[in-house]
C-alpha cells in the first residue's frame, strides 16, 4: 500500500488533492532558477491520474517559461523549429484536423512558431501564443504573429474566429491545464482541438522506468483513460484518438493524441471513480549503478533534464562531479550546484584520469562519433 499524500496542486484532471505516493523526484537545477527541484510523484485517489506535487508556484513556473532560451535554440522535436523531422510531425497534425479555409488556427506554446509557417504555406491562417521571450523574438523575426499570452492576443483580436486550437506536447507542462482548454471552449466554442501529450504508459511501467523521459517540465503523466476524461470535463467532443511516435527521429518517444471540437457547457463532468486498469506501485528509485565505485572524478556531457535527475538522485555522483559539458547556448555558463556548464569543446582539456558520463539521449550516437575528435581516452560510460 502506497503512501497518501495530501496535494498542493490539485490533479489536472479531476481536481482532487489526495493522491497515494510513487516516487519522490529530485531535480539538482540551474543555480539561477531559485526553484526547488523536488517532486512528487503521485496517483490520484479518485481518478487515477498520475501527475507531480511540486513546490513551486504558478508564477514561478511561469517565470521560468518567460525565461526559458532553451527551444529558442534547439532545432529538436519540441522547439517549434522548420526542421525536416519537425514539418513531418506539422503535416500530420494539419492532415488529422482538417481545418477548413476560414477562421484562424492558434497553436498554443508555438516556439520557434514552425507549425505557424506550415499552416501559412499551406495558405491557412494561423497565429501562436509563446510565453518564452527569445522563443517568441525568433518567431516574430520569421513575420510570424505570436503573442505573449491569451490576454494579448485577445486584446488585439477581438473579433478574430478562431477555427482551431493545437495543443502539442503543452498540457503536460502546465499547472492547471484544465482550466486553459474549458477557457478555449468557452471563448472558441465550436472550434476544432487537437491536442497530443507522451503517452505516460510507455514511460512510466514499474517494471521499466524510463527516466530518460521524466522530465522536470513534466507536471502530468496522461494515459489514455485520462485525456478522455481530460477532455470530457473541459468540453471536448473527441472525433478521433490514438497513438503515434513523436515524430520520425524520435519513434521511442510514444505519444497520445485526440482530436475534437469544443462544445460549451457550464457544468463539468464527473470523472470516473478509481480505475481499475492500471495497478501502480512505488517506482524504484533513480539511480546510477554503472558508474565505478572509485576515487576517479567524474565529468559529464548533456545537462539535459534526465541529467538533472541524476545528479539530484544521486549524491555520490553530484559529489565526484568535476566537470559539466555541453553544446547548447542556453546552458553554457551557468552553474548547477556550482559547477560551470562548459562548452562541449572544452572536452580537449578533459584529462584521462577521469570517467565521463553521457546520460542516454537523442544525441547519444552523434555524441559517441565525437570523442575520438576531442582526444578523451579515458573511460567513457552512458547512463
Ligand atoms: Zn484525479
Amino acid at each position: 500500500m502506497n503512501e497518501k499524500h495530501l496535494s498542493e496542486r490539485p490533479c489536472p484532471v479531476c481536481e482532487g488533492r489526495e493522491g497515494s505516493t510513487l516516487a519522490q523526484l529530485c531535480y539538482a537545477l540551474f543555480d539561477d532558477l531559485k526553484m526547488p527541484g523536488q517532486k512528487t510523484l503521485l496517483e490520484c485517489s479518485k481518478c487515477g491520474m498520475l501527475y507531480d506535487d511540486v513546490r513551486f508556484s504558478d508564477n514561478q513556473l511561469q517565470e521560468y517559461y518567460r525565461r526559458n532560451e532553451h527551444y529558442a535554440v534547439s532545432s529538436i522535436g519540441g522547439s517549434g523549429s522548420v526542421s525536416k523531422d519537425n514539418k513531418a510531425r506539422y503535416d500530420r497534425i494539419i492532415d488529422l484536423l482538417e481545418p477548413g479555409s476560414s477562421g484562424v488556427i492558434l497553436d498554443f506554446g508555438c516556439g520557434q512558431g514552425g507549425f505557424i509557417s506550415r499552416c501559412l504555406q499551406y495558405g491557412l491562417k494561423a497565429v501562436g501564443i509563446e510565453p518564452s521571450a527569445k522563443s517568441r523574438k525568433a518567431a516574430q523575426e520569421a513575420g510570424l504573429h505570436v503573442y505573449e499570452s491569451m490576454d494579448s492576443f485577445v486584446t488585439e483580436n477581438s473579433s478574430c474566429k478562431i477555427q482551431a486550437a493545437v495543443f502539442s506536447h503543452v498540457l503536460e507542462h502546465l499547472m492547471n491545464p484544465i482550466n486553459l482548454i474549458r477557457f478555449f471552449a468557452e471563448y472558441a466554442n465550436d472550434a476544432l482541438v487537437y491536442i497530443e501529450v507522451p503517452d505516460a504508459d510507455s514511460y512510466l511501467s514499474p517494471k521499466a522506468v524510463r527516466w530518460q523521459e521524466m522530465y522536470f517540465e513534466h507536471l502530468s503523466h496522461f494515459r489514455k483513460k485520462n485525456i478522455a476524461e481530460l477532455a470530457s470535463r473541459s468540453c471536448v467532443e473527441i472525433k478521433k484518438e490514438g497513438e503515434i511516435s513523436f515524430s520520425k527521429l524520435q519513434k521511442d518517444i510514444r505519444c497520445r493524441f485526440i482530436v475534437g471540437r469544443f462544445s460549451f457547457k457550464s457544468q463539468r463532468t464527473e470523472v470516473s471513480t478509481m480505475p481499475d486498469f492500471y495497478p501502480v506501485s512505488q517506482l524504484p528509485s533513480v539511480s546510477v549503478e554503472t558508474i565505478p565505485h572509485d576515487s576517479r572524478p567524474l565529468a559529464l556531457w548533456g545537462v539535459s533534464q534526465y541529467a538533472m535527475l541524476l545528479l539530484g538522485s544521486c549524491p555520490e555522483l553530484l559529489s565526484r562531479i568535476r566537470h559539466l559539458f555541453d553544446a547548447s547556448p542556453a546552458k553554457i555558463g551557468r552553474r548547477i550546484r556550482g559547477i560551470v556548464i562548459e562548452p562541449s569543446s572544452n572536452l580537449s582539456s578533459l584529462t584521462d584520469d577521469h570517467v565521463l558520463l553521457i546520460p542516454k539521449s537523442y544525441f547519444l550516437f552523434q555524441m559517441r562519433s565525437q570523442l575520438p575528435d576531442a582526444g578523451f581516452k579515458g573511460q567513457v560510460i552512458e547512463v
